[in-house]
């Protein structure tokens, strides 16, 4: 058998997380397949998740742990593939595995065993990786000479990819094209909008996109609050638009972060407030109220402090007491203590803004689903484009549900490409 050497089944722009998915996924099916990637490695956003461990997935994976225009359209994929097969494969390589929790799943060892077992599984699939090329464009070739009906199902080249590999240009053909670019977030490990510009040049509608699972911060006293706090984290519970979290804040120099602030950072949108419940398990005002009956000589920051650390309680006099520091709870009203109470339960702050894609884990909104089949992940009115992972507007929450979708996406186009 001779090959054209530029001439690919498939090329799938983007070796990340989704892009080397769905590339063994359609070798595996004994398509020609071509990875190409602009960095000097692939992989590299799996390299660095989770701490260098790489929360790979989830024990609970539900369509509610997505933000999408279209809440169904990861449904297909997740159901197709799932967490348990993808931990049944990491299972298959021997890859240890440590459940943290909320039944997140990391490498007990290193995020690289899961890159590794990627790239052995395109290794033994026959996978093609390129790494050094910048793609320049690509553009859907003329079909001629073939109108009958078969014409889109016999295996001629579709789409030509112009790239520069290692500053010399080149040109490839395939059938599928599959944009697996991801988003915008952290451009040193990748993070570029191509994907969406492939959309756009093939009248693929874009939802609005922004940055998600990243740090607050703030502008008024509280930014100064927070650097007096730097390194304090502690347990609470936080609302925004309707939803709620309950995990740990991490006050920052630059503003509040911790895994309770990434989650809550999908849901707020520019000028809203957020609250913070502080003692998200206890009845603040029954507790003061019934102290201040038993032990009236104590002061409320002593108080404070059996469950509070003591320069958070310290901050939070200064805020909302600073009047009564020395006062001994019997000197205080009852009113002026469920004041102080439901503050404690409801601390409303207005963010500033957060540290955008800079340090943001994920892109919110993306390429428009109502334009891709939720099947095959193929744009319904572009014959052979295909675009798995980030680049969609598809988002998980925190806890393993970006990969999640990374694979199930990735898988769903190898099966289909
Ligand atoms: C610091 C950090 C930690 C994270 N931790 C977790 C975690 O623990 N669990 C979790 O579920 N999610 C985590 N995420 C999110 C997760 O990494 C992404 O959702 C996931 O990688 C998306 O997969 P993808 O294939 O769509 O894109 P990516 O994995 O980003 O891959 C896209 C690839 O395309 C390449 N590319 C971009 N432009 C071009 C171009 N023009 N030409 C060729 N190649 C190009 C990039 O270099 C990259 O290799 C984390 C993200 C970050 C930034």
């Amino acid at each position: 058998m001779s090959f054209d050497f530029n001439q690919y089944d498939v090329i799938i722009l983007g070796a990340g997380a989704s892009g080397l998915m769905c590339a063994f996924t359609a070798a595996q099916r004994g398509r020609r397949v071509l990875v190409l990637e602009k960095a000097n490695k692939v992989g590299k956003k799996i390299l660095m998740s989770g701490g260098g461990k790489c929360n790979f997935t989830n024990h609970f994976v539900e369509a509610d742990n997505f933000i999408s225009n279209n809440p169904h359209f990861c449904k297909a994929a997740l159901k197709r593939y799932s967490q348990w097969d993808f931990i049944s494969m990491v299972a298959r390589h021997g890859i240890e595995v440590e459940e943290r929790k909320h039944s997140q799943q990391f490498c007990k060892n290193s995020a690289k065993d899961i890159l590794v077992m990627l790239l052995d599984e395109c290794a033994q699939a026959g996978v093609e990786i390129k790494t050094h090329c910048e793609i320049q464009n690509v553009k859907p070739l003329e079909l001629s000479g073939h109108s009958d009906k078969h014409q889109h199902q016999d295996n001629r080249s579709r789409y030509q990819v112009s790239m520069l590999q290692d500053h010399l240009p080149h040109k490839l053909q395939c059938h599928s094209l599959v944009v697996a670019t991801g988003a915008l977030s952290i451009p040193s490990l990748g993070g570029s909008g191509i994907g969406y510009d492939i959309a756009k040049q093939f009248e693929l509608k874009l939802t609005d996109r922004r940055a998600g699972l990243v740090p607050f911060m703030f502008s008024d006293q509280t930014k100064t609050l927070c650097e007096r706090l730097s390194g304090l984290a502690l347990e609470v519970e936080v609302t925004c638009n309707q939803q709620s979290f309950t995990e740990n804040v991490l006050f920052t120099h630059r503003g509040m972060s911790g895994p309770v602030m990434l989650q809550i950072s999908n849901y707020w949108h520019q000028g809203d407030e957020i609250s913070i419940n502080l003692l998200p398990y206890l009845d603040v005002v029954g507790w003061l109220i019934e102290t201040k009956k038993k032990q009236g000589k104590l002061l409320l920051r002593t108080l404070l402090t059996k469950k509070l650390a003591k320069g958070l309680v310290k901050e939070l006099q200064l805020l909302w007491w600073p009047q009564q520091a020395e006062s001994s709870l019997a000197e205080m009203t009852d009113k002026q203590l469920i004041c102080i109470a439901n503050n404690i339960n409801n601390w409303r702050l207005k963010p500033s803004a957060t540290e955008g894609y800079r340090t943001a884990e994920v892109t919110l909104g993306g390429v428009d689903t109502d334009g891709i089949s939720s099947k095959t992940m193929e744009a319904k009115q572009q014959t052979g484009l295909f675009f798995t992972g980030e680049v969609l507007d598809v988002t998980g929450h925190l806890g393993g549900f970006n990969f999640q979708w990374a694979w199930s996406s990735g898988y769903s186009a190898g099966l289909f490409v």
